[in-house]
């Protein structure tokens, strides 16, 4: 048994991050919406290169060909095709020396994508997930609806907004349910 109760039982902290990205219900309808629409054009592949370009760009407005591949780890050249792909769909321009922009639909997508992610690794944080957290994550992400997204939603902003439960279930997942 490596993992100590203390180790096991989730601090407020460990939730709290959800709220630094959270979503308006209006602007969740709007991104159910989109999503609902999208999902029939994006592969889960092309999900994960918006979301990544989202999280790449978020602070200085772009990024690079290389610096995607490498986050993605892919090779530069795979990574060249799906941009081609992501740019004739009007979500990212793809300018000179390899420097990705995101169009403003690419924008509200990339962010919708990145807050589902976010909203999926909390909610796994609080079954007290750890070795599979984000591989769990990038499976549940791509085949999950809105119903139940927004199921967990609340519950995770539930949780956030009452810190005493938290704790009792974080006491109650580690001392009846240590595996
Ligand atoms: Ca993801």
């Amino acid at each position: 048994m490596n993992h100590t109760l203390f180790d096991r039982i989730l601090t407020y902290n460990e939730i709290t991050n959800i709220k630094d990205n959270s979503m308006s219900d209006q602007e969740f309808y709007t991104f159910s919406e989109y999503m609902r629409k999208e999902q029939e054009t994006l592969s889960p592949s092309a999900e994960d290169y918006m979301e990544m370009i989202y999280r790449l760009s978020k602070d200085q407005g772009f990024t690079r060909v290389n610096d995607l591949a490498g986050a993605l780890n892919v090779q530069p050249p795979s990574v060249t095709k799906m941009i081609q792909k992501l740019s004739e769909m009007k979500l990212i321009k793809y300018e000179k020396y390899g420097v990705i922009i995101m169009e403003q639909e690419g924008k509200a997508l990339g962010k919708a994508l990145l807050y589902r992610h976010n909203l999926i690794e909390e909610f796994l944080k609080l079954l007290n997930i750890k070795e599979g957290l984000l591989t769990e994550t990038e499976k549940i992400e791509h085949t999950i609806n809105d119903e139940t997204l927004l199921g967990i939603k609340a519950l995770v902003e539930f949780f956030h907004d009452n810190p005493n439960v938290m704790n009792n279930w974080s006491q109650y997942r580690g001392i009846n349910h240590i595996d």
